[in-house]
């Protein structure tokens, strides 16, 4: 067996000792005689995967009682739906933040369902930084302000928490989560695909204060319904209970490795190498505003692009896989999740030096 580093956006690399636990208890999950993937949602041993793994998530996010935790399907773009649908509630209005390609695509699904208000974005940028928020235009009595906590394409990270005092919070989280502390009380509601740090794609994790709920109406999909996922504890219908096992595997190794603080110092750390190696390169770059560089996806671009596909082939050959931007922007893309250990990076961070010193 061979395992290659996996720079992929999502669904990406799992820790592999996640991956092993797996596979020892594939056929045979705890004397059950049966996989998680052969049992009753509603039986006794599935109930203590879920409930065991909502308790993990809770303590490593220090996830207080006033918030309900949902296990759902439909992938982050869902949410996109389901957020204004379930909080727009009487003021009609949301804010939200552009700051690019997914917060577009949150916009343009919500404005199907609520009147939606572009406070600022970054499109004059190029989306390579967040407008100042004493430019952005806030409506006066917003029913919740969204934004972008990591848009995972061009690597613009929130590193603090906007302030934003008079309505609900509500990110999407989807390819930052867990990946360092997050004060979850600042928000209304945090929602992530789990593609990227939690788990195998087909779970979306929503962390919604419960106080929220009652704003749920009553004509809605029940399956979007957040107030009815609440009360029947995700499982209205079939939950994805394999991704859920998995995601528990994940809260569990997360917490075993020291919890966020020691996720956060280790993100950082790889962002801050990989940064700097592209900064002091005059063959590399990365256009974000330094402030807002991501600590999940680092964007670059060879002087010359007509190498990249040559890159990618030597990079591979190496291990290295996954490096390809994403299609919108073209050039490179590393995601460097939870599941990317440090040597990982660092043997990109050689590769680039040494493909730099034979082509650059
Ligand atoms: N939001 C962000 C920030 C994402 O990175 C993604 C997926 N890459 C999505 C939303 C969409 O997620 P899904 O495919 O799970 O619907």
């Amino acid at each position: 067996m061979s395992r290659v580093y996996n720079f992929s956006a999502g669904p990406a690399a799992l820790p592999e000792s996640v991956l092993s636990r797996i596979e020892s208890e594939l056929l045979d999950y705890h004397d059950s005689g049966m996989s998680v993937m052969e049992m009753s949602h509603r039986g006794p041993v599935f109930s203590e995967i879920a409930g065991n793994a909502e308790q993990t998530l809770r303590r490593i996010l220090s996830i207080s009682d006033d918030y309900a935790v949902l296990f759902l399907q439909g992938g982050a773009t869902l949410q996109f739906s389901a957020i204004p649908l379930n909080l727009c509630g009487s003021t009609g209005t949301a804010d939200y933040l552009n700051t690019g390609s997914w917060s577009k695509k949150a916009i343009k699904e919500a404005s199907k369902f609520c009147n939606v208000n572009v406070v600022a974005s970054g499109e004059s940028s190029n989306f390579t930084t967040v407008p100042k928020p004493d430019s952005w235009r806030l409506s006066s009595d917003p029913a919740y302000f969204h934004f972008t906590l990591n848009e995972t394409i061009a690597g613009v990270e929130f590193l603090e928490i906007p302030e934003v005092d008079n309505c609900p919070l509500v990110t999407d989280a989807s390819s930052t989560l867990l990946s360092r502390p997050l004060d979850v009380s600042r928000f209304g509601l945090v929602y992530a695909g789990a593609q990227k740090n939690i788990g195998p794609a087909g779970l979306t994790l929503v962390i919604v204060r419960r106080d929220l709920l009652e704003k749920s109406s009553q004509s809605m999909p029940t399956l979007l319904s957040y107030q009815v996922m609440a009360e029947t504890g995700s499982m209205s219908n079939t939950p994805p209970t394999f991704a859920w096992y998995v995601a528990g595997l994940v809260f569990e190794w997360i917490e075993n490795q020291g919890g966020l603080e020691v996720m956060g110092e280790l993100n950082r750390a790889k962002a801050a190498a990989l940064y700097s190696a592209i900064d002091s390169s005059d063959f590399y770059s990365n256009p974000v505003d330094p402030a807002y560089r991501s600590w999940m996806n680092v964007p670059f671009v060879l002087a010359g692009p007509d190498l990249d596909g040559l890159f990618l082939d030597q990079a591979a050959e190496r291990g290295l896989t996954n490096l390809k931007g994403h299609r919108s922007v073209g050039g490179m893309r590393a995601s460097i999740y939870n599941a990317m250990p440090r040597s990982g990076v660092d043997a990109l961070i050689e590769f680039m030096a040494d493909f730099e010193r034979e082509h650059g």
